[in-house]
């Protein structure tokens, strides 16, 4: 299976739940995680609910509050490989906004970013671009540096639902650095818009896709491993990386032990999942259970599942 057979299972799924529902940011998003779980039988992936969190920061812009306080993610994403003789992984926080404005982003040039806007959360955009300490609002347990000290700055992402037909709903990506305000606003409300650049851009050796014209693309890239920061083990790191990354791979694994001892007590099914294997490279010892912990989606890239 590759990427693009990948890609293509998701945009049909995805075709078929979002046009069930209605055109709301909650709707849109379940719809968008039921599409991930109708691809279990051909993938290696896993999706968990999860409870929303909030973290306090200290917020930038005319429009701030002191402190500010805003929703993490909606979605913590998990992408990994373990074909290789060093397991790669990948993790971003996802906010999943909508937008009632009319985006035709597909055509054109396929290499640059498109130029669009759509209404958000400033302060959101905010913590999510700007990547600042953060303070997790209890039960919420995070590292205070989980998005500030990331070497990719795709770790803050957003898809953005919109509506392409009365039928047909579609998302694009976009790491959140990428977006601006359009104007200059004074409340928490206002427009975002797309900057200028490449949709692919390498940061200290990792490729990184910026931006992602529809549910295809996005899902492509998401299974070649190009969104999200790295949080696996590697050679010639700095000791703050190498911790950073060591922190976040424990973070993780106390997320999805959680998760997946909450699913096995309903589940008698013997089958190694997906997030059970993403542990054996975490290369941690113990784990500890958490209060609440976030929606997360763990995708596998390699297929060795249907050997
Ligand atoms: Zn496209």
């Amino acid at each position: 299976m590759s990427s693009q057979d990948f890609a293509n299972e998701l945009t049909i799924a995805w075709h078929k739940e979002s046009s069930k529902v209605n055109f709301s940011e909650v709707k849109q998003f379940r719809a968008l995680m039921d599409s991930f779980a109708t691809l279990k039988s051909n993938f290696d992936i896993e999706e968990f609910h999860g409870m929303k969190h909030q973290v306090i920061f200290n917020g930038e812009g005319a429009w701030k509050r002191t402190p500010a306080r805003c929703e993490i993610s909606d979605l913590l994403v998990v992408s990994y490989d373990n074909n290789h003789t060093t397991p790669q992984i990948r993790v971003t926080f996802i906010q999943a906004k909508k937008s009632d404005e009319k985006h035709s982003l597909c055509q054109g040039w396929p290499n640059k970013i498109s130029q669009t806007s759509f209404k958000a959360n400033l302060e959101q955009w905010d913590l999510l671009s700007r990547r600042p300490h953060v303070l997790p609002h209890k039960p919420f347990h995070c590292n205070p540096n989980v998005l500030k000290d990331a070497i990719l700055p795709s770790i803050g992402s957003i898809i953005v639902f919109h509506k392409i037909s009365p039928k047909e709903n579609n998302l694009f990506y976009i790491s959140a650095d990428k977006l601006t305000p359009l104007s200059l606003p004074k409340t928490r409300f206002a427009k975002l818009k797309t900057l200028t650049g490449n949709t692919i851009r390498t940061i200290q050796g990792h490729k990184e896709r910026v931006f992602a014209c529809c549910i295809t693309t996005f899902a492509e890239s998401l299974y070649n491993l190009e969104i999200g920061t790295p949080i696996h083990k590697e050679d010639g790191l700095t000791v703050k990386e190498d911790l950073y990354r060591k922190e976040f791979r424990q973070w993780i694994g106390n997320i999805i032990f959680t998760h997946v001892k909450a699913t096995k007590d309903s589940d008698s099914i013997e089958k190694v999942s997906s997030s059970e294997r993403v542990m054996q490279f975490l290369e941690i010892d113990n784990y500890e259970d958490i209060e609440n912990p976030p929606a997360l989606l763990v995708l596998n890239n390699n297929n060795k599942i249907n050997e």
